[in-house]
């Protein structure tokens, strides 16, 4: 399972991970700095000040995401959408290996890879405008509905520059651009993602 949170370090893998509190201290977080529990990250919190820290290695990572600048920060993307009675619809594009592929399956076949080919400047923007246009950053790590038996799951899966791993996902309950945002991954892949 991956770094689910951020609570292994992405540089060297430790899992002596603590978090950054910012803001006058209260007297209970002076206790757990005592601890060793939390460390204090000064008064002011800025769109680039990390929320974690690494005590083995000192590293630092995961940006208050205020006014979602993630989005220059995103170096792979993959999204999946499917269930056990129903085709599924995997996307992957690398921006670092420059690839976007798309697979086909279903519980029963399996998956087939239906293309791979280059991820080429403007599809990666588009990507990343699709993102934004759907409050990406603003969705909830998991949307849940469990009246509902084998119907539709899906997850979106974001790395950063510095490693850190966003997943959202959810069953049978999407967030509330979750249409708009499957009709803008089909367009870029131009097959089907729904
Ligand atoms: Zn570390």
């Amino acid at each position: 399972m991956s770094a689910k949170g951020g609570l292994v370090c992405p540089k060297c893998g430790s899992e002596s991970v603590i978090r950054i509190q910012y803001g006058l201290p209260s007297h209970d977080a002076l206790e757990a700095v005592g601890r060793g529990e939390v460390i204090l990250g000064g008064c002011c919190i800025g769109g680039n000040s990390p929320q974690y820290h690494c005590k083995e290695c000192q590293n630092e990572w995961g940006k208050m995401r205020i006014g979602g600048e993630i989005y220059d920060d995103i170096v792979s993307f993959q999204a999946e959408v499917g269930g056990h009675l129903r085709e599924c619809y995997f996307v992957t594009a690398d921006w670092e290996t420059k690839k976007l592929s798309y697979q086909v399956g279903s519980s029963a076949k399996g998956y087939v890879t239906k293309f791979e080919r280059e991820l080429k400047a403007e599809g990666w923007q588009q990507l990343i405008e699709n993102l934004k246009e759907c409050s990406f950053v603003f969705w909830l790590d998991q949307y849940e509905d469990h009246t509902v038996l084998d119907g539709t799951q899906w997850s979106v899966r974001l790395k950063l520059t510095d490693g850190e791993i966003i997943e959202k996902a959810g069953d049978n309950s999407f967030p509330a651009y979750w249409e708009k945002f499957c009709t803008g991954i089909a367009e870029l892949v131009g097959e089907r993602f729904e």
